[in-house]
């Protein structure tokens, strides 16, 4: 048999017999089986436009959006740094200066609430400097409320649209080492990552590597941040401000003390005090 016959569940239209009916048949069994969204008419033609009414920030945007295109890519944008920003989970409760304040007017030491606040006056007032503040240090003793600070501090530069991250020393190091491992430019590439945030908040300093390639790239990264005017806050557990300078060396610390601050955490520790 040469005739191409079509599919016997398929019912056989009248006058298609010859080979070019035939392959009209076989053209419109096919399409039939195209999926149904293919065929359908366009349904938006004949609509009225989309109605336009004011976004929050005072831009025009569709109805039916929660916000015009340029909120939503800050929000986006806002959503990312915060996935990135390195926060733990057991600090993610407070993310505003004034609730930071409240469980610490419960501590039994009315100097070391006083102190605490002079702390958030400090951070506060390096990160609304419209210029010149590059590195601010947070030392003193475990418990005062540290990297609770740097954690309020990253939140809110994120709020203010403004790429932020923290991170232990340790981790950061890891992730050095780790892609040192590989090809190509790994610590050109771990630098451009890491001094690019408008704020970085390196936590547990103290605990810096001991390689000499570590030591050098992570001084290398904050002279970086310091070239480009971000924003630093180096946390470490030392007593003063002459054991943090032994430990960054004279660069960074006259750098904290001229173009940022010593915040020296002396209060008696909040964990158990309330
Ligand atoms: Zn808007």
């Amino acid at each position: 048999m040469t005739e191409q016959s079509p599919p016997s569940n398929t019912p056989s239209p009248a006058g298609l017999g010859s080979d070019s009916s035939s392959r009209e048949y076989e053209a419109m069994v096919t399409r039939s089986r195209e999926p149904a969204a293919k065929r359908l008419p366009d349904i938006t033609k004949g609509l009225s436009p989309i109605a336009l009414t004011k976004c929050g920030c005072g831009e025009d945007k569709n109805e039916a959006a929660d916000a015009c295109e340029t909120c939503l890519e800050r929000w986006r944008l806002r959503r990312g740094w915060s996935r990135a920003s390195g926060i733990k989970a057991r600090h993610t409760e407070i993310s505003s200066w004034p609730l930071l304040a409240e469980p610490v007017q419960t501590s039994k030491h009315p100097d070391a609430v006083a102190k605490f606040q002079q702390a958030v006056a400090m951070i506060r007032e390096f990160l609304n400097r419209p210029e010149g503040a590059t590195f601010l240090a947070l030392i003193g003793n475990r418990g005062t409320g540290k990297t609770q600070l740097s954690c309020v501090a990253v939140y809110q530069s994120i709020f203010r649209d403004r790429e932020a991250r923290r991170r232990d020393t340790v981790d950061l190091m890891s992730d050095l080492k780790r892609r040192f491992g590989g090809d190509g430019d790994a610590d050109g590439d771990w630098l451009r990552e890491w001094e690019r945030p408008w704020l970085l908040c390196l936590d547990e300093f103290q605990d810096t590597a001991e390689s000499v390639f570590s030591t050098v790239t992570l001084k290398r990264m904050l002279n970086g941040r310091y070239e480009k005017c971000r924003r630093t806050i180096l946390i470490a557990n030392v007593k003063d401000a002459g054991e943090f300078a032994e430990l960054v060396g004279p660069r960074i610390s006259d750098r904290c003390r001229e173009a940022g601050g010593v915040i020296v955490c002396d209060w008696p520790s909040f964990r158990g005090a309330t």
